[in-house]
């Protein structure tokens, strides 16, 4: 593989820039440049030299293959935080033949050398990209290998019932049935239970990753946009007294306790005035029976029922007019009642999120679905087609960490990575 580098840290200034150079010989070129280091995974603090003399005074440290990131032998220079050095000291590395490396490169020759699979790949895509604590968490768990351990705990299991049921069938005798031995049922059925308690965790774990959301609905007047805004405690939606302002969907993302929520401001549900305003009332029905719970606002507590769903909240909007009716009520104007609602519509997320799954694309959920049915079998089947099936569970296992199919995903997971990941 040839050599490639790029900064590790942002560009721009800095207290530290670090170039990472990878492949096997970057010590060498490295070397050419700093002299000598003799130890693996010791700083050396050095001066970088060109023809024309100082470029920069560098901490300077390589490990060799089986201890890089990218499972090559890899240099990291440590440089003082310009711009200009970095890109002085890229020309240099470039004049030794090292290239510069396309987003996500580090972590494809990480997969090619089998130092990660494909889930742990798409964990730490999600790590880089995760906004709150719940969908840090999650994604780390992927990206320290915890679904692979799993799938390898869950082929342990096939492995074990294949070779039960290989050692069962007598190829001498074809007329006799054979036996299959009741253990492969019961490795079967656990292997059956473990992949469906993931299945069951999906929905909660995806909606960690990409978000909850909660669509505020009610009739045109209602405070809809006047919430989101108190929730933003900034503008992000026109408050007006013109009925039907709001024609779009106006989204506004927040942390909340640690989950990622999204609040949908959606048009007033309410007869069209124009047939522009129909068509933003039809999307906003349909994002709000599509969101994971609707908060329906009324100032007087007339809801539109047929948006209903269970854990769904009627919020009397409001308040500072008073009368105040017992349930959860808002003021816009003043803040009252926010925080309880807010605390509410946590607390309904939490819950749901208690059994999220580790994994959390759908790609994975795909492949434990097809391994889960593969292996939908019955003690008065043929020896031979448990075999099959059991092998066909272990392909899709396969699909899972990476082991076939990986190429059309990495493509899309790195399109997502920045230079130098
Ligand atoms: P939407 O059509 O449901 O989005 O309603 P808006 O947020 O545009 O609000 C409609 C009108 O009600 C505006 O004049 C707001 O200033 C007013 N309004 C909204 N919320 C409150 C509130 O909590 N208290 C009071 N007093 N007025 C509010």
């Amino acid at each position: 593989m040839d050599l490639i580098y790029a900064e590790a840290t942002p560009p721009g200034r800095g207290g530290v820039s670090i170039i990472r150079i990878s492949g096997n010989g970057s010590r060498a070129v490295a070397e050419r440049l700093v002299g000598p280091m003799p130890e693996a995974r010791h700083a050396y603090l050095r001066m970088i030299q060109d023809d024309s003399g100082l470029v920069d005074q560098a901490l300077v440290l390589w490990f060799a293959n089986e201890q890089s990131f990218t499972g090559d032998e890899t240099v990291e220079l440590h440089l003082h935080g310009a711009p200009v050095i970095v890109r002085r000291v890229g020309h240099m590395l470039a004049e030794q033949g090292v290239r510069l490396a396309e987003a996500g490169e580090f972590t494809r020759r990480a997969f090619i050398n089998g130092r990660m699979d494909l889930s742990e790949i798409e964990g730490l895509g999600d790590l880089l990209a995760a906004e709150t604590e719940s969908q840090r968490r999650l994604a780390l768990r992927t990206s320290s290998g915890e679904l692979s351990r799993m799938a390898e705990k869950w082929r342990s299991l096939l492995i074990r019932a294949g070779a039960l049921v290989e050692s069962s069938v007598d190829f001498a005798d074809e007329d006799v049935p054979d036996e299959v031995p009741a253990e492969v049922f019961d490795l079967l059925d656990q292997f059956h239970t473990e992949l469906q308690k993931q299945i069951s965790g999906y929905a909660a774990a995806e909606r960690i990753r990409n978000g909850f959301e909660v669509a505020i609905i009610g009739p045109p007047n209602a405070g809809k946009s006047s919430l989101l805004n108190r929730i933003a405690r900034r503008d992000v939606a026109i408050v007006s007294d013109i009925a039907g302002t709001t024609r779009d969907i106006i989204e506004l993302r927040i942390d909340l306790k640690g989950l990622a929520v999204s609040f949908l401001d959606t048009a007033g549900l309410r007869t069209a005035g124009d047939s522009l305003e129909e068509i933003g009332i039809e999307r906003a029905r349909q994002r709000a029976s599509g969101a994971d719970l609707r908060i329906h606002l009324s100032p007087t507590g007339v809801i539109d029922t047929s948006l209903w769903q269970p854990d769904d909240l009627a919020v009397q909007s409001k308040t500072d007019q008073g009368p105040f009716r017992p349930g959860l009520g808002v003021s816009s104007l003043t803040g009252e009642g926010l925080e309880e609602l807010l605390e509410t519509i946590y607390s309904v997320f939490s819950v749901r999120s208690a059994n999220a799954a580790v994994i959390s694309h759908d790609r994975q959920v795909n492949a434990l679905t097809e391994a889960k049915s593969a292996v939908n079998v019955s003690a008065d089947m043929p020896a031979e087609l448990i075999a099959e099936s059991i092998r066909q569970a272990a392909v899709s296992l396969d699909r899972l960490v990476g082991k076939i199919g990986a190429e059309d995903y990495l493509d899309v997971i790195f399109s997502s990575f920045c230079i130098g990941k």
